[in-house]
Order: C-alpha cells, then structure tokens, then sequence
C-alpha cells in the first residue's frame, strides 16, 4: 500500500467516515457512483470494485460486461453534507476504470484525458485550466415539459437582497472549499435565475474531476436552498443560455508557454499555434464541447455565445478570446475557450480542446487575423464574404462533421468515437421525429 492509500484509510478512522462513494463518469457526462464501507476500501486499492459495465452508457458491450473501478487516494475529500449527529460521514474518491487484466478502459473518460495529456507531456507541455461555469437556479424542474420558473429575478453582477441566489452562492462556495476545490469569482449572471461560479485553475484532469464535483454540490446546495439547479446549456427561448468559458494554458516547467511580453497580444509563437489549432478544428469538435440537441439553441446571435469561427483581444463575440486584463503578469496568460455549455462531459471537452490546440503547436498552424467586428452583428452572408466559417447549427451537422474527423477520433479513441456518434445520431433521430408546442402553436391554424 502506498503513503496516499495508507493516509486514506487513517483518515477514515480519524474522522468517522461512515461511507466510502467511488465515483466515475459514463460516457455521456453523467455521474457514477458506488458506497462501500470502509472495512472494503482495502480491498479496493488492490483489487479495485467489479460492476456491470455493459449498464452503464457507453462502457462495454454485453459480452465484456466485467470493468473493474480503482479508487485513485490522490482524490480523496470528505463530503460536506452532515448526518443528523451533526458531523459529516461520507467521503468521495474518483475511480479509474479497468479491464480485468487491469489493463485501462477505452471507455473511462478520465482515460481519454490522460492519454492527452501525456501527448501534451511527450511534447514538453502540462496543461492548466479553469472553468467559468454558469447555471440556472430554478424553483421547480417541471418534467412535463412546462417553462420553469426562475428562483430569482436579477441580472448581470445584481447584488439582489431578498433573493435566494447570494446566499446559495455563499453556501456553494462554503461547500466546494472545503473539498479543497477553490473558487475566485462567483456572480449573478445575466438571465433571471442565472449564476455564474468560476474556479481558480488546476490541472485539466483535478479540474475535469471538479467540474463533476462542482455540478453534484451545487445541485445538492439549491435542494438544501429549496431551489433547483440545472445546467441545461439553454433552459429559456428568450434568455442566454449557460456557457462554460474554458480557459487554457500550457506550461513547459515554470514558464508560461502561451506568454511573449514583445507580442502586440503578448501571445507566443507556440500560443498562437493553439489558437489556430482550436479554430481549425472548431467545428469537429463541436459535438463533444456541445453535446446534446438543446446545446445549439445556445449558439445563436444575442445570447453573448459564439456562432462563428473567431478569435479576439477582448471581443466576446469571439469563439476564443485572449483575456488582457492582467497586462504583463507572464503566469496568467491563456486563451479562453467561448464554445463549450455548461452540461458537456468535461474529461471529453477538455481532451478534444487540447488534441485540436497541441495539432496545431505539432504542425505550426498559422494564426488568422484577429477579428476586431462584433461578429453577432454580420448578417450570414456578411459574415461568409469575410471568411468566418459558421459554427454547426444544430446536432445533426455537428455529428455529420465529427464522422469525419481524424482529429476527434484519434483524441477519443475508437470505442468512445463509435459509441458516441451511434448514441447521439439516437438522440437527434428522437428529436427530429417530435413535433413541438413551437409547430403546434405556429402551425395548427393551416
Ligand atoms: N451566457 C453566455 C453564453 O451562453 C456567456 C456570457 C458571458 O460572457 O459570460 O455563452
Ligand atoms: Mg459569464
Ligand atoms: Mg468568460
């Protein structure tokens, strides 16, 4: 047993933790997780804990059905939520997923992003990230289909009083803290009912295993709060929908790679390779940084969401933009990542983002101009004559640029690459063949 396993099972006795929760995310984004006592967690560092992979989306096909979860010590915390003595007895670790032979499983999205982010070592590189995650706090989530109402009726930056949102933010934040997970800017967004909590950076893959964290303890919060949480990337027709800005940065040992203090945009010859790489691919990878139907009723004009293929200093309209507002500070250098909602799987967006940014790094792309025009504001064929490809409009052209993407599949590997185009093409057949309130209200009178 090694020093983190040894400190785990100290701590559980220490702290009189009662149940073990080993978590692991499908395929699809959603999180997984078994209990186990803790006189099991030996065993568990051994051996690992067998389920059924073939009931869980995407992981095996029945005939392979024996995957193996091995709890990884480093990600070890204690649960906030307290029991009626007073005291917290649950903790949380995350799992790697194996194959009986202990070999890693294709299918665990964790694996995906290490094997990217050892291709980003190969290269010299570590990779740091950081989320800006908007959602909505919500005070039903009516599953028949009827607009929910939002919790509150701010907008952008409110400090609204006798709402519920400041302090379910605080209690939010309380929450994710003390799992070690910190937090550096948290608001009111701009819709009524819309939060926005962004966490201070961390490498991809802690950070891909926050953003999961992140989602389970707001959702608990706003239950604790007698509200709903919901990171539907566009819940309201008429409002913005909920963006996860994702900043990047690579790092080769202390220094900042994407940093040049002799640049007009202080970007390095190797950040600007990134850019291009990200905006060369932005479309085939649109699928995964924007996963389900609803996800492209977000990335329309109006909503402060991309639709096009751009980049900027400081223009939002931009698909990625350069923060400047920490002139000359070399460590803080990134570009921000504008595409991807809110409800994607982050191990899997994380590892596309950074699969099209190093292509471009290994095959020196070249930066296109930056683009100064509020590009929400070009008509279609504007926006054509001055080059800036569209972004899919919809699932069904996101998937028909995914199928032939050798970026994607290489970066997914071959299993998650099928799976996840069988099972989405599912997901937009299903949506394609409902008719709508939309048509019914629109169209009946014909
Ligand atoms: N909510 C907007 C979106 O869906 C982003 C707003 C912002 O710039 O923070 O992309
Ligand atoms: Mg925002
Ligand atoms: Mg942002």
């Amino acid at each position: 047993m090694d020093r983190q396993q040894e400190f785990v099972l100290r701590t559980l006795e220490e702290r009189d933790i009662r149940f073990v929760r080993l978590w692991f995310t499908d395929v699809l984004g959603f999180l997984k997780s078994v209990a186990i006592a803790p006189a099991e967690l030996e065993g568990a560092f051994a051996e690992g804990i067998g389920f059924d992979g073939s009931s869980i989306e995407g992981f095996s096909r029945v005939s392979e059905a024996d995957t193996v979860a091995k709890p990884d010590p480093s990600t070890f915390q204690v649960l906030p939520f307290v029991d009626a003595d007073g005291k917290q007895h649950s903790a949380r670790m995350f799992c790697d997923v194996v194959m009986p032979d202990g070999s890693p499983s294709w299918a665990d999205p964790r694996h995906v992003l290490r094997r990217q982010l050892n291709k980003a070592n190969e290269m010299g590189f570590s990779c740091y990230v950081h989320p800006e995650i908007e959602f909505f706090l919500l005070r039903d989530t009516p599953t028949d289909g009827s607009v929910p109402t939002p919790a509150d009726s701010g907008g952008y930056f409110d400090q609204s009083v006798n709402d519920t949102a400041p302090n379910f933010r605080r209690h939010a934040i309380d929450a994710l803290e003390s799992m070690s997970i910190s937090v550096e800017f948290s608001h009111h967004e701009a819709a009524p009912g819309q939060q926005e909590i962004d966490l201070r950076y961390a490498d991809a893959l802690s950070m891909a295993d926050n953003v999961m964290t992140f989602r389970y303890l707001v959702k608990e919060v706003a239950i604790d709060e007698g509200v709903r949480a919901s990171f539907m990337p566009k819940p309201f027709s008429d409002q913005a929908g909920s963006a996860m800005h994702t900043h990047i940065s690579l790092f080769e040992g202390d220094t900042n790679a994407f940093h040049d203090p002799d640049d007009d945009n202080q970007l390095s010859p190797t950040g600007k390779a990134f850019i291009a790489g990200i905006l060369r691919h932005a479309c085939e990878i649109s699928a995964v940084t924007n996963q389900w139907v609803n996800s492209y009723k977000r990335l329309i004009t109006g909503g402060e969401a991309p639709t096009a293929v751009s980049w900027g200093a400081a223009n939002r309209s931009a698909l990625i933009r350069v923060p400047m507002y920490t002139p000359g500070k070399a460590s803080s250098r990134r570009v921000e990542v504008r595409t991807p909602d809110s409800a994607c799987n982050p191990y899997l967006a994380f590892a596309v983002m950074l699969a099209a940014g190093l292509k471009g790094i290994a095959e020196g792309y070249e930066l296109p101009p930056a683009s100064e025009d509020d590009v929400w504001a070009l008509t279609g064929s504007e926006r054509r004559a001055m080059g800036y490809e569209e972004l899919p409009q919809n699932l069904d052209q996101a998937l028909r640029i995914m199928e032939s993407s050798e970026l994607v599949a290489e970066a997914l590997g071959e299993h998650v690459f099928d799976f996840f185009l069988r099972n989405k093409r599912a997901e937009w057949d299903n949506y394609r063949r409902n008719v709508t309130p939309y048509e019914l209200k629109t169209y009946l009178s014909l």
